[in-house]
């Protein structure tokens, strides 16, 4: 693989010793910065903006995993982008929505909340705005050997849920919740596996996303469980996952997309 490099993880099955299920890929890729320029902007429904960008650094691109993150790279002020010392930008993590090699075009998915620089950028983004991506730097790809998947966040993790139902294939059995602000903030979320999409709505629902998770009646067999959110909100679903439904820790991946009161916050809940 160009640039890249591979390494497997199994995570054994606790009811059978075979090393073959379950083995995760991971791939590291060389770290690039690259220019982009917006070539088109499209409102998704709900409170999400697609914005597609373009140019020559994006030819080699690469995107493996539905949850890869990039940082999108900006002045924190008025400087015009080519004028900005690199040092000076502020980054923030997203998720690439989709790459189209043939094109060259990448296409990520913005959560247009209240306030924040990349926020901002994005709501007035118009074609031939500049922008400078980093990443990514690895990709973990999850198997399609179990039986079922849950996938459970908010809208900062919806292009990474619809990129990964997008990309289950047919015969696979997914359940995903899904937290927006209100009814109506809901987008359509393709897919070829069997799914059950199960929409929460934060400013009427008196449950949180953990709540709604420890209501759900899963699937006989083993599940893996991907969960991305506010970093409290997603460490109270992956409680819920591994001390209600049972679930091995390592197959539930959980992390925090963003942090109340904070800026550019990742963090991977592990213990
Ligand atoms: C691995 C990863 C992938 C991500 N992928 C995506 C993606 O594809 N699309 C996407 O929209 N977001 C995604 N996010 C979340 C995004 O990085 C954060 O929401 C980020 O803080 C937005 O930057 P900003 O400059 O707009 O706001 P910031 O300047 O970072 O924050 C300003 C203020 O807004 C608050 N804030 C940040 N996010 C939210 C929110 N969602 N709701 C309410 N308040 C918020 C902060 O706490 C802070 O008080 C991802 C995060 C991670 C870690």
């Amino acid at each position: 693989m160009n640039g890249s490099s591979l390494m497997a993880t199994s995570f054994h099955s606790s009811t059978t010793d075979s090393s073959t299920r379950h083995v995760f890929q991971r791939i590291r890729h060389e770290l690039k910065r690259r220019w982009a320029t917006v070539i088109r902007r499209e409102n998704l429904g709900g409170d999400m903006l697609r914005l597609t960008f373009g140019g020559p650094d994006l030819a080699d691109f690469n995107s493996p995993a539905f949850d890869d993150h990039i940082k999108l790279f900006l002045p924190a002020d008025d400087t015009p982008i080519r004028s900005a010392p690199m040092d000076a930008l502020v980054g923030r993590h997203y998720t690439p929505r989709y790459y189209d090699p043939a094109t060259g075009e990448l296409a990520i998915d913005f959560y247009l909340h209240e306030t924040g620089v990349v926020t901002t950028w994005a709501t007035q983004a118009q074609p031939g705005d500049e922008i400078v991506i980093g990443g990514p730097r690895g990709s973990t790809l999850p198997p399609n050997d179990f039986d079922w998947y849950v996938l459970a966040g908010d809208e900062t993790a919806l292009p990474a849920m619809a990129r990964r139902l997008e990309e289950l294939p047919a015969g696979k059995t997914a359940i995903a919740l899904v937290e927006v602000a209100r009814p109506g903030a809901e987008i359509p979320l393709p897919s070829q596996a069997a799914v059950t999409v199960i929409w929460v709505h934060r400013e009427t629902a008196s449950d949180s996303l953990a709540d709604s998770l420890a209501r759900l009646q899963l699937p006989p067999g083993e599940g893996y469980a991907w969960i991305a959110s506010e970093a409290s909100a997603a460490r109270a679903a992956r409680q819920v996952m591994i001390e209600q439904h049972g679930l091995p820790r390592e197959w539930v991946r959980a992390s925090g997309y963003w942090k109340r009161g904070e800026s550019d916050q990742h963090v991977k809940l592990e213990d």
